[in-house]
């Protein structure tokens, strides 16, 4: 059975072909046989479209940033020249899309159809980014492929268990039921860390208190009770919750009405300020990544330091925040870009919860960890750092609706 997998960011565009036996879904993911990447930010109007498959690494320069064309294009590749691991795309028999905003009206991954369309057209002022590049690729698919079923896997889909307390804003009530309430998001990676969390505990999911931390650009905390989304640190929009590489996370909302009042901002700049120039990038005067952060402390830098210690700060209230939803922890999980790859962050963080009985193993801590507890063996919480899988989880999603 083969699925493709679509995943559309604001200026890229990923996409990979798992194909997997129809009887039985392997427990651990399989490598996909072909993945492709379109970045739109490296050249000026253009694409620069990337592809694995058979060995083989392709890079193919795209002549503009047509999203429907690239996606044309970038289709091809498996069924021509080197890459080619299809005789016709007529073999694809599901298309599984990511879809970042779905509100509350979707908890499952969903079969597309015309209603389902008509809802992430209708939330595109929610996720203006994403959604309608979703809408393009839904759309390039049904012209390419007519009557391949497509599904939504929606980011917001795990956290609509969310109970009211934890997903209202104090708010007057109308705006509520508008919808300007908590939706959450990363639900794909979160949802599959939990899962995989149980399996290497060995313990039933449904008896586990787990916070998720997803750290890489974009990050958020999800408190999971039972394999249930209770509360999430992200929001409305992806802006609310931890410092990030370049957003603000949760700032005095009067802010944004002085600096609209005394400095003459409009929506929009008040939108590239708090989602492109805050967060690490902005504290630093540096970059949004870690990496370099990190780097620039070594060498001396106050700016930097500030940044890396604001941004530990805000991940230890914000895991406070989750705790506390909770009222308890059996496994705290770290996963994405700088969950999975940066001691320091894991090591600063769990110093923090010490006070609980979490104790961190430092050596396998330092130890590039994947899919492994690095919690000391007498340490009352297990820490994990689990390599997040959103591609193959949106896969398994298709496999079990087929
Ligand atoms: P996105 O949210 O864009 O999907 P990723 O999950 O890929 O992001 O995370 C990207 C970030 O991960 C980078 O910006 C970088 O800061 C961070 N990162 C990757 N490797 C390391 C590392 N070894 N140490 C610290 N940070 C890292």
């Amino acid at each position: 059975m083969k699925i493709l997998v679509l995943n559309a960011g604001s200026s890229s565009q990923k996409s990979c072909l798992y194909d997997l036996p129809a009887d039985n879904l392997p427990t651990n993911p399989p490598e996909p046989i072909w993945e492709a990447m379109i970045d739109w930010t490296v050249l000026a109007g253009k694409g620069v479209l990337t592809v694995k498959a058979n060995g083989v690494k392709q890079k193919i320069e795209l002549a503009n940033s047509d999203r429907r064309l690239g996606i044309s294009q970038m289709l091809n590749t498996l069924q021509t020249g080197e890459t080619q691991v299809l005789n016709s795309l007529a073999e694809i028999d599901i298309v599984g899309h990511r879809v970042v905003h779905g509100g509350t009206n979707y908890s499952q991954a969903t079969l597309i159809n015309d209603e389902v369309k008509a809802t992430i057209q209708k939330l595109i002022p929610l996720a203006p980014s994403h959604n309608p590049a979703h809408l393009e690729g839904i759309e390039t698919i049904e012209d390419l492929l007519k009557n391949t079923p497509q599904i939504a896997v929606f980011d917001t889909a795990f956290h609509t268990t969310i109970p009211p307390e934890a997903a209202f804003y104090p708010i007057p009530y109308e705006w509520s039921k508008k919808g300007i309430r908590r939706y959450g998001f990363h639900g794909t990676s979160h949802k599959y860390c939990a899962q995989k969390a149980a399996q290497l505990l060995d313990k039933p999911l449904d008896s586990l208190k787990i916070i998720t931390c997803h750290i890489g650009n974009g990050a958020s905390l999800t408190a999971i009770k039972n394999g249930i989304s209770i509360d999430t640190t992200m929001g409305f929009t992806p802006l609310e919750g931890l410092m990030m590489g370049e957003r603000s996370g949760s700032i005095d909302p009067a802010i944004l009405i002085y600096l609209m009042r005394e400095q003459g901002f409009n929506a929009d700049q008040l939108n590239h300020l708090l989602n492109k120039e805050s967060g690490l990038k902005g504290v630093s005067q540096m970059s949004a990544d870690l990496r370099i952060i990190l780097q620039a402390i070594q060498e001396g830098n106050e700016q930097a330091k500030l940044a890396f210690e604001m941004y530990i700060h805000h991940f230890r209230s914000c895991l406070g925040q989750m705790l506390a939803s909770l009222g308890g922890l059996d496994g705290l999980v770290f996963t994405a870009g700088v969950g999975e790859n940066s001691a320091i962050v894991r090591e600063k963080v769990c110093e923090g919860f010490a006070f609980l009985g979490l104790k961190l193993d430092l050596q396998k801590n330092a130890q590039s960890p994947v899919n492994q507890d690095i919690a000391t063996t007498d340490s009352l919480i297990r820490v994990l750092v689990i390599h997040t899988e959103e591609d193959w989880a949106i896969a398994e999603e298709c496999w079990n609706l087929k």
